[in-house]
């Protein structure tokens, strides 16, 4: 593969820039070139990456070892969490590299731990990169062309397990970038033995006030689910808000996935109209149901 980094020098923009690569393969406009998963190995090699090791690191989740000037780079990607989540990590770091104004956090180059590889918040400098790597990262592996035709007409958690094998990322990232090309209210709750170990939503679901470690609501059928250990995927729920919010007077679906060793993802989304109908000329927080 031959890949022009001095096109990619100027972009600032992680999403702009995951594109630029794409336009460069012939991705965007003819998904057929990438059938399958996207070759990040061959593409952080043309992007001269001179070297990219898997392996069972200790201490951080990946590295980017490189100058200031990013004249060459090596990337250490850490496959204790399996081999998805190092193709997930070796793209994060080809971002920093690509991200010339990214400052490096290390002596060495980037060392990424595995709260990095997650991180959405923009608010300070360090939060802002990692942030934009995770970014740059998804845009790369799972661009729009290739990600949406796995979406059915309602959110599935089985849309994200299609991903999963069809791009060979991991169900966390798939569910995630569900979250972000789907428009309808959304949550995903992340939990290992009933715990919730995070919470994410999107497009305007009210705030779910669960913290780390505090025990799924035991009136959900999530909860249900996972204390009689049935492992799988539910069929998705009827109105389950009230179990789920103190405040409860909208429709709310939720389905789970539970997995043999524990770990669990629940789905929860709203019909709710996101955007407003602006055909009354009144101002769009009038006339529109919201969540309150
Ligand atoms: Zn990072």
């Amino acid at each position: 593969m031959q890949l022009d980094r001095i096109e990619l020098a100027d972009i600032h923009a992680p999403k702009r820039l995951a594109r630029a690569v794409h336009d460069q393969i012939g991705t965007l406009n003819s998904p057929v070139m990438i059938p399958g998963p996207v070759p990040v190995m061959e593409i952080a090699r043309a992007l001269d990456i001179a070297e990219v090791r898997i392996g069972g690191f200790d201490g951080f989740e990946g590295m980017l070892l490189t100058d200031v000037v990013r004249s060459c780079g090596a990337i250490l990607a850490n496959n204790k969490h399996g081999d998805r989540r190092a193709r997930f990590t070796i793209a994060h770091e080809l971002g920093h590299f690509l991200l010339e104004r990214h400052v490096p956090t290390d002596p060495k180059g980037f060392a990424c731990k595995v709260a990095d590889l997650r991180e959405t918040r923009t608010g300070q400098w360090h939060r802002r990169q990692e942030s934009e790597a995770n970014t740059f990262a998804i845009e790369l592996l799972a661009p729009p062309a290739l990600f949406d035709r796995y979406l059915s007409d309602a959110p599935d958690i089985k849309d994200a397990l299609q991903a999963r094998d069809g791009l060979d990322l991991s169900l966390e990232a798939c569910l995630r970038r569900m979250l972000e090309r789907r428009d309808e209210p959304l949550a995903l709750v992340f939990s290992h033995e009933g715990r919730v170990r995070y919470v994410i939503r999107d497009n305007g679901l009210p705030y779910l006030p669960l913290n780390k470690g505090d025990p799924i609501p035991s009136a959900t059928p999530a909860s249900i689910k996972i204390r009689q250990g049935r492992v799988g995927i539910s069929e998705p729920g009827p109105n389950v808000a009230r179990a789920w919010f103190d405040k409860a007077d909208f429709d709310l679906h939720e389905q789970t996935r539970l997995a043999d060793n524990g770990h669990a993802v629940t789905l929860l989304w709203s019909d709710l109209p996101v955007e407003a109908e602006d055909d009354d000329g009144a101002p769009p927080e009038l006339g529109v149901p919201r969540f309150r």
